[in-house]
């Protein structure tokens, strides 16, 4: 009885054995499927987007355009899309990779990045005359070896082409985002109770980038902002050794990435009693940030939500200290189109993800800002950043 059992047992472990790798072998495939035609579709909109603009030929080389159209993540490699081909460049370091991550892709062999003869044959087949190139992404050196590399070709600079589609996000695309947002709450949420007198700015920064790792922050946006008592007043003050003190205005600004997708947010505090300029210029940023969530819609214009923050900390009195944009888009980059400040010409549009962080610097005082993701759905906006947005911790 016992050893039927046990055959039995086996043979049911055999099959259910066959049973799972079979449908792990087809969620992986249906991945794969899921993830080409999603490359597929983005190819389609670049095609169409290269014959209203005349280009018959782009080559694309910055990091986060590549892996947006192929799904490649190498550091190494170009790529080259013509209304029929899309042809990934790489060298032998990644060929594998680059076939089994851009499926929509033709891979070529190359010697290095900077080897344009492969493509330089293919252009010259097919009797191309030019070349549109990321203008914002080629330094000299490279802009040189690819002119002398296509001689008689033109090189038609494009500006923007990819962050203009890259600014209205996919769903999938904004689940990622909302992922990465998720993992900072959570690492803020846990770095929130070490937060005393005494600790330093860059203490403040080691147990948020550990923390923001641990939940599965593959690499940090940008480096963590830790601004402590006049430091404060430094949009961008990178931790130092500066020791936090009771009655301190501390701004922190950092993110996570997932899936390839960065998050950013900003959180101002202070430990102890704050001044009444304190409160009062934590309560104006408070304000003017609640202010852009009830008024921001899709059709306008990004410049004009700017001017309305701009005009309300003018009236206010605090015109002269607000000396950044308002906003900018989030996703494969940290900062990307679309750009809230004076100089924003985009429209807001449906699913574009953005921040919404006003502020204020007063040198030699101390600054406050307070800065959360935001994307724009049919229904309205949501706010991808959970935190609390209180100024006295502690
Ligand atoms: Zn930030
Ligand atoms: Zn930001």
């Amino acid at each position: 009885m016992g050893i039927v059992n046990n055959s039995y047992n086996y043979f049911l472990a055999i099959c259910l054995g066959f049973y799972f790798e079979k449908k792990l072998k087809n969620v992986k495939k249906m991945k794969n499927r899921r993830k080409r035609n999603t490359h597929k579709k983005r190819l389609n909109i670049i095609r169409q987007k290269m014959q209203e603009k005349n280009v018959s030929a782009i080559l694309v080389t910055h990091r986060p355009n590549v892996f947006y159209l192929s799904g490649f993540t190498g550091t190494s490699g170009f790529l080259l899309v013509t209304p029929e081909e899309a042809l990934l460049y790489t060298d032998f370091r990644y060929l594998q990779q680059a076939g089994e991550q851009a499926a929509a892709f033709e891979i070529v062999k190359v010697e290095s990045s900077i080897d344009y003869s492969r493509m330089a044959e293919l252009l010259t087949r097919r009797a191309l005359k030019k070349l549109a190139v990321e203008e914002a992404h080629f330094n000299l050196r490279e802009f040189n070896l690819l002119k002398n590399a296509i001689p008689g070709i033109e090189l038609l600079p494009l500006y923007n082409f990819f962050e203009e589609i890259r600014a209205v996000k996919e769903k999938p695309e904004v689940e990622l985002i909302a992922r990465a947002a998720g993992i900072a709450d959570e690492a803020w949420q846990e770095v929130l109770p070490l937060l005393k007198p005494g600790i330093s700015e860059m203490e403040v920064a080691y147990e948020l980038e550990y923390r923001l790792r641990k939940r599965g922050s593959e690499k940090l946006p940008f480096e963590i902002i830790v601004a402590s008592g006049e430091r404060s007043a430094l949009p961008h003050g990178l931790a130092g050794t500066r020791i936090i003190r009771e009655g301190e205005l501390v701004t922190v600004d950092f993110g996570a990435v997932y899936g390839g997708y960065c998050s950013d947010m900003t959180r101002t505090f202070l430990l102890g009693e704050p001044s009444e300029k304190q409160r009062e210029i934590y309560n104006l940023v408070y304000e003017a940030q609640e202010m852009v969530f009830k008024m921001i819609k899709t059709g306008q214009q990004c410049l004009g939500v700017d001017t309305v923050v701009r005009q309300y900390f003018q009236q206010q009195g605090y015109g002269a200290y607000f000396g950044h944009g308002l906003g900018h888009g989030v996703g494969l980059e940290v900062h990307e189109l679309p750009t809230l400040s004076p100089k924003g010409q985009e429209i807001l549009q449906e699913m574009m993800v953005f921040t919404v962080e006003p502020g204020i610097y007063i040198e030699k005082w101390g600054g406050v800002r307070i800065e959360d993701l935001v994307v724009l759905c049919p229904y309205g906006l949501q706010i991808l950043t959970r935190s609390g947005r209180t100024l006295v911790l502690g």
